[in-house]
């Protein structure tokens, strides 16, 4: 059984992933932490300030984080001390943030990726194959979220754009869209785009229980989803 704990619990993701984790045989859903009040799947959920307390009595093997990057870097920081794997999916972290959570991989195995989804993380890899082909071409990359994001733009998109070697994405927010990326290669006369649209949050869902599973039996190191779908 993986004892999991939930960061960022009573959000739009962390509901989700444990709602999920307590219909698995395997996981058990053991603590959750949010900085609002709360219940879920039948866990009390504590405050982060409480947490080294939390995760001193009950036993966790692995922490999934989709909180805000304060949180979920000094979530990490009590992980690498408690010896704690931990699963990331929190974006817009500060270089200063990334660094920090590169130092605590020396001690704990951390999964860290800006996207969950399989198709995303095929989406990026297609635009490494084309940019061997069209790096020359003129690219642009938008991106479109809910209303509620608070970072712009978003993770998915600067990996796009570090792919790319392009400076900037076309962010938009509006409604309640989960993630649209649409990258645009134009040569003289024709043009390739490329969309990805995730449909339902399940998509990052079931990633991230991919992402746990793999990475509790791993040694101390920073991986992302390239490594857990052995893209
Ligand atoms: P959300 O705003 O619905 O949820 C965030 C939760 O974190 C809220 O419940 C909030 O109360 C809580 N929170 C705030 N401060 C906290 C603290 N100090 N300690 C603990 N919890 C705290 O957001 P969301 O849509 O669930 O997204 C969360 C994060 O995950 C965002 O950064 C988003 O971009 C990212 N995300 C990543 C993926 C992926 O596949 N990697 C997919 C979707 C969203």
């Amino acid at each position: 059984m993986i004892r999991v704990a939930v960061n960022g619990a009573l959000g739009r993701m962390g509901r989700l992933v444990a709602e999920r984790i307590q219909e698995e045989e395997d996981l058990e859903l053991v603590a959750a932490f949010d900085v609002l009040e709360g219940e879920v799947c039948g866990v009390r959920v504590s405050n982060p300030s409480e947490a080294k307390d939390v995760l001193y009595t009950s036993a966790v093997d692995v922490i999934v984080d989709f909180s805000v990057p304060e949180a979920s870097r000094k979530m990490t920081k009590i992980a690498s001390e408690k010896r704690i794997a931990m699963v990331i999916g929190t974006t817009g972290f500060s270089e200063e943030d990334l660094r920090e959570i590169k130092r605590c991989s020396e001690n704990i195995p951390i999964v860290l990726s800006p996207n969950f989804a399989l198709g995303v993380n095929v989406f990026w890899h297609l635009i490494e194959e084309l940019e061997k082909y069209l790096e020359s071409w003129d690219k642009a990359v938008l991106e479109i979220h809910h209303k509620h994001k608070k970072d712009a733009p978003s993770g998915t998109a600067k990996k796009i754009l570090e792919i790319a070697g392009i400076s900037e994405a076309h962010s938009l927010r509006i409604g309640d869209i989960v993630g649209d990326h649409i990258v645009i290669y134009a040569g003289e006369g024709e043009r390739i785009e490329i969309v990805h649209r995730a449909q339902s949050r399940m998509a990052f869902v079931s990633g991230a229980l991919k992402a746990l599973r793999w990475i509790v039996a791993k040694p101390p190191g920073l991986y992302d989803m390239r490594d857990v779908l052995g893209l």
